[in-house]
């Protein structure tokens, strides 16, 4: 049994106790009425009245510790011992005069409520009341027919209590279940949380231990690719130059692909570090597109820049410069053959930049997953990526205070637009001047 269980079953046992032990003292308490309906003081009631009293105490002191199963058997005997003792108090005090013998009929409904959620026991006393009743009306030579008509009465009443008796057991096997059902949701979620969790730290490590020699064999590619160009008359022919070239694509592509990985890590464990300064974003966009030139020509896009003003705002470059790239990558990746226009605007507060091609465009469908982390558009398998860039470049792009957005249709290219406030809240707050940090007075 878990603790919460346990916790719950105690508290329930406590509760229980409780109104037994209230009902003991209100029949103590009501032996005053005996006297008042015989007319005079009798002995014997009164020791009924204690010994149902002591029944109950003993049974409320028995449930402490009990498990489930043996509380319903205490519960089933204390049902049809209190409907003896009540039938027995009712014979004594006038039988079928007493007006304890009218009330008999509701005995069934009081233990339903006394004791929820136990038919059984309902029937155990409805069977008692029977008995008793009919001993008492036997006993005072009343008609066959009129028994009858009780036993009936009695019938229907104690058929209603153990209804409602049951309906309770099915109401809290439902709470039950609803429970259980969502302490199972939240140990999947949970779970789920660790897997998801250790794969992103898994990818962070391989992607920081790749990063090292990568970096080492980058240096090794482009002292050879220089000493190359240096050597004269050319040792190499073309074909081996030309898969040196190729060797350095692929690593610098591989370098590419395992700084995303970085990425996705640093902005997944919230570990992204901003260093805001003074930015031009026209000028850092032409940049970009500069160094583009070769693949973009590569890829026939004749690339049109209209950034016509500075636009300057409080940015950290480095990410700026990350989604630019992203963008103008995909632009040469996605819209080859066609042109590219990278567009600036700029208001007081805010600036837009505008990455566009006339390429194989996206679909309306495909637009609403492509921002999220590993998502693709579909049938993409022959230009090659991770699906991580468009997910970075958003969330840098809100790490700075702005968003991004695509406005595209299939076969008809795509226009990416990032907007930014010249100055987000999080440059501000970075920029306020820090208190110093007092130390605490030692008494
Ligand atoms: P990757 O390019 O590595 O797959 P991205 O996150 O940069 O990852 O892009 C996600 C997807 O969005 C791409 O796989 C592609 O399907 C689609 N996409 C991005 N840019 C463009 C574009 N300019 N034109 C058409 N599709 C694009």
């Amino acid at each position: 049994m878990g603790e919460g269980d346990r916790s719950r079953s105690t508290d329930g046992t406590r509760e229980r106790q409780r109104v037994l032990l209230l009902c003991a003292g209100i029949i103590v308490l009501f032996a005053a009425t005996d006297r008042i309906t015989l007319g005079y003081f009798a002995w014997r009631p009164l020791v009924v009245r204690l010994l149902w009293a002591l029944f109950i105490v003993a049974t409320a002191l028995n449930l402490r510790g009990a498990g489930r199963a043996r509380t319903r058997e205490l519960m089933l005997a204390l049902a049809v011992f209190s409907t003896a003792f009540y039938a027995a108090l009712a014979a004594l005090t006038g039988g079928i005069a007493s007006p304890l013998f009218h009330w008999m009929l509701a005995l069934p409904v009081a233990i339903a409520v006394v004791i929820q959620d136990h038919p059984a026991a309902i029937v155990g006393s409805g069977l008692a009341m029977l008995a008793g009743g009919l001993g008492i009306l036997t006993a005072a030579g009343t008609s066959p027919a009129l028994c009858w008509q009780w036993a009936g009465t009695a019938a229907i009443m104690v058929m209603l209590a153990a209804y409602i008796s049951g309906s309770y057991g099915r109401l809290h096997a439902r709470e039950a279940a609803l429970r259980r059902a969502g302490a199972e949701a939240d140990t999947r979620a949970r779970a789920s949380e660790a897997a998801i969790a250790a794969r992103d730290e898994f990818l962070a490590i391989a992607a920081h231990e790749l990063r090292t020699p990568l970096t080492s064999l980058l240096l090794q590619i482009d002292a050879v690719e220089r000493a190359v160009s240096l050597t004269p008359g050319g040792v190499l022919g073309d074909v081996e130059r030309q898969r040196i070239g190729s060797i350095a694509r692929q690593a610098s592509r591989l370098s590419g692909l395992i700084d995303g990985m970085l990425d996705m890590s640093r902005l997944t464990a919230g570990r992204l570090e901003l260093n805001f300064d003074r930015v031009d974003l026209a000028a850092l966009a032409r940049e970009v597109a500069q160094r583009f030139a070769p693949d973009a020509a590569a890829a026939r896009c004749a690339v049109k820049i209209d950034l016509p003003e500075p636009l300057v705002g409080l940015w950290d470059e480095a990410r700026l410069d990350q989604i630019a790239t992203n963008l103008i990558a995909n632009a040469v990746k996605y819209g080859a053959g066609g042109g590219i226009e990278i567009e600036g605007r700029g208001t007081a507060d805010v600036v837009q930049l505008i990455v566009r091609d006339h390429g194989i465009g996206i679909s309306a469908e495909d637009q609403q997953r492509i921002f999220r982390r590993f998502e693709r558009a579909s049938g993409q398998r022959q230009h090659p990526g991770l699906g991580l860039g468009l997910w970075i470049t958003s969330e840098l792009c809100k790490a700075l205070g702005g968003k991004i957005s695509v406005t595209s249709a299939v076969g008809a290219g795509a226009a990416f637009t990032i907007t930014l406030p010249r100055r987000s809240p999080t440059a501000l707050e970075s920029q306020r001047p820090r208190m110093p940090d007092i130390e605490p007075s030692r008494a």
